[in-house]
């Protein structure tokens, strides 16, 4: 975009931006966090506990926010170990039971035998995280959140389902831009975000099929040899890739 003549990449500025935010707004907010945990514990604060315990969780969705925009940026050091994908889902399925239960949703994991590839564990959380929020954001009558894995070819493949609304074909073009949202109090940032971590994984993040049945969102994971490896081979090893 053209901001008083200067083009400016918005990839950058988002770059240069949260790092700055990062540092400057999250430092502050972490003594504050510090402090309300302190005064919950110095007192008895009877029904105020609650606008405490708000508060904080507050605090908490600001920092996720924040967090999102860092993904975002190009320059982030990413540190790749050798991990499998059903490992991971397993490790957030609590999690993401937690928010599926208050939308009467409910999870169904599919993992096949799959081999191991070099991931940023908490990167491929984050993307588990914002697709099935978005799965279960999409089901305001509940259904099934399906979790699927397997290889096909050249490549290893997640899917992630849902039973929700779907996507109008008129947006379908514009959801992974930064900041697009059809949501009241979206940031527009899951999919945006998503999509660059499956980047820096020389992966591909696709909508493989939407319609009235859901939505399935599907990450291709190459299947080459320098981002598989053989169990025990580069068990202690990581890669830190500069992107
Ligand atoms: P946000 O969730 O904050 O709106 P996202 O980048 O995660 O931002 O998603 C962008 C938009 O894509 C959503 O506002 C929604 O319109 C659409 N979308 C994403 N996932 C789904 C889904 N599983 N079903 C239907 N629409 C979806
Ligand atoms: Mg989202």
């Amino acid at each position: 975009r053209d901001i008083t003549g200067i083009h400016i990449d918005t990839y950058h500025l988002l770059s240069s931006m949260s790092a700055s935010i990062a540092h400057e707004v999250r430092n502050p907010m972490t003594t504050v966090k510090g402090y309300l945990q302190l005064l919950m514990e110095k007192e008895d604060w009877g029904s105020y506990k609650d606008t405490f315990l708000l508060m904080v969780s507050e605090l908490d969705r600001a920092n996720a926010i924040i967090s999102q925009y860092l993904s975002l940026a190009n320059n982030k050091f990413i540190e790749k170990r050798q991990h499998n994908l059903n490992s991971i889902i397993e490790y957030m399925l609590p999690l993401i039971e937690s928010d599926a239960s208050k939308g009467d949703v409910c999870i169904i994991a599919a993992l096949g035998t799959i081999p191991d590839l070099m991931l940023d564990e908490q990167e491929i959380r984050q993307l588990m995280l914002n697709l099935s929020r978005n799965a279960i954001e999409a089901m305001n009558h509940g259904g099934h959140l399906t979790f699927k894995t397997y290889t096909e070819a050249e490549e290893i493949i997640l899917e992630i389902s849902d039973e929700g609304e779907g996507i109008p074909p008129e947006v379908r073009r514009e959801i992974f831009n930064p900041f697009f949202t059809t949501k009241e109090t979206g940031t527009g940032l899951g999919l945006a975000v998503s999509r660059s971590i499956a980047e820096r994984h020389r992966a591909r993040l696709e909508v493989k099929q939407s319609g009235r049945e859901g939505t399935t969102f599907v990450v291709r994971f190459p299947f080459s040899r320098d981002s598989i490896c053989s169990p025990g081979e580069l068990a202690n090893e990581s890669t830190i890739q500069f992107n």
